[in-house]
């Protein structure tokens, strides 16, 4: 669908007066929350290299904020454009599909869906059916691990930049370890509900499987990454996707490109405002520093999953480049078996390959150092959806999700080679 031509004379004028840095950094509202009024998402089909040069010329002094990723030819690529970058967006006469109209309106019901759980919570057990404060998920934390002694006790990554607490829950008695993590990217608000029904379920689900995998693994669960960029996303910028390290004037480093394996290799921006900055020197976050060590203090670590959203993938490395590693049959034949048996839950498709080819080249992630560092089976994993609703999937599919990245995670648990 084609946008109708949008008048904006008034808005236009103002963008001569803003400078780049000043669009990215988004004007901070009176009320200390960003609003999104009349920001579209769009779907950019990209037809040939005049077209991919023209995006990238434009992204900063635009303002985009790219919501995928893939900057290649052939590419869909979403994009958020502020209203003030519309009509110049337009000039660039791309091939483009309007996925969102106005991303405050989605942003609002997200709201009020989320306003409205909050008044049946007490009441029922309802915690899969909404999202939550970032208070909320500490709680609900401590309250899997004081309900089950002798099963499961409390870890930490460390501290974020702010100091606050990559928390964590240890599940089981293995020799064989596996880690995940949901909400490295701050926005990305379903991988945190996804990786907290895993917890669920290893701790009280009903799939008679669980008590094999608790004395074959152990596992080491942390459903929020990234702390200080989720409190960002649910105090004042929705779609802060980065921590909270203040770079040159902008917000956050991507720390999804800041491990320090291959570090600035390509699909990394080297620019501060930018949605996937590297970081001014590999492992410069504490968040992806903390979580490495981690990885290096266990001894036989043969799974890690790193749960982001959206665009429906299983993944594998490598991430730097499109050369695929030497156990790459082994680990996309995992992902295969995991997309297989998460289709069969809810007839929703997942597609498996390598970060390089099936994404976007994206170097310093975290998949590629934990393969880099001999983590056997390593993961990254884009939940739901494929754009209808991106970053803010509806409350409603939360327990879909759960249950069909179960099944998911089951089919790798079954297949892992010890
Ligand atoms: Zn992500």
């Amino acid at each position: 669908m084609k946008l109708s031509l949008f008048s904006l004379t008034a808005v236009v004028a103002l963008s001569v007066l803003l400078t780049p840095a000043s669009i990215s950094a988004l004007p901070a509202p009176s009320n200390g929350v960003v609003s999104f009024n009349n920001h579209r998402v769009v779907r950019i089909n990209v037809r040939n290299e005049a077209e991919l040069k023209a995006l990238t010329d434009n992204q900063d002094s635009l303002g985009f904020d790219y919501f995928t990723h893939e900057k290649v030819i052939g590419a869909h690529i979403d994009i958020r454009i502020p209203p003030q970058s519309f009509s110049k967006f337009q000039a660039l006469k791309l091939d483009y599909s309007t996925l969102v109209e106005n991303l405050q309106t989605v942003l609002d019901q997200e709201k009020h869906e989320n306003d409205q759980y909050q008044q049946v919570y007490a009441a029922a057990d309802t915690w899969f059916q909404g999202y939550h404060s970032y208070a909320d998920h500490q709680s609900w934390l401590s309250t899997q691990i004081a309900n089950n002694p002798g099963k499961a006790s409390k870890i930490s990554a460390g501290k974020s930049f702010q100091s606050r607490d990559q928390a964590g829950i240890k599940i089981g008695s293995g020799p064989n370890h596996v880690v995940f993590h949901g909400t490295q990217h701050a926005r990305e608000w379903i991988s945190t509900m996804v990786v907290e029904y895993l917890i669920d379920q290893l701790l009280k689900g009903t799939d008679s499987r669980v008590a094999g995998y608790l004395q074959k693994y152990t596992f080491h669960i942390i459903p929020i990454m990234n702390p200080d960029g989720f409190v960002i996303t649910q105090t004042s910028d929705r779609m802060h996707r980065k921590n909270a390290q203040s770079n040159g004037g902008c917000l956050g480093t991507d720390t999804n490109r800041n491990w320090g394996f291959k570090w600035n290799t390509g699909g990394s921006s080297s620019n501060p405002c930018a949605d996937d900055y590297m970081g001014p020197s590999a492992f410069s976050s504490p968040e992806a520093t903390n979580i490495a060590a981690y990885l290096r203090s266990l001894p036989k670590v043969v799974s890690y999953i790193d749960f982001h959203s959206y665009s429906q993938l299983w993944m594998v490395p490598y991430g730097y480049t499109g050369t695929r590693p030497g156990t790459y049959t082994y680990m996309n034949g995992l992902a295969q078996k995991a997309a297989a048996a998460l289709r069969a839950v809810n007839g929703v498709s997942f597609t498996t390959g390598d970060i390089y080819n099936t994404i976007y080249p994206a170097s310093g992630s975290s998949t590629d150092y934990a393969y880099s560092i001999g983590v056997t089976a390593p993961f990254a994993v884009e939940l739901r959806d494929t754009g209808r609703y991106g970053f803010s999937l509806p409350a409603a599919q939360i327990l879909p999700s759960g249950t069909e990245t179960w099944a998911a995670f089951a089919a790798i648990l079954d297949n892992i080679q010890v």
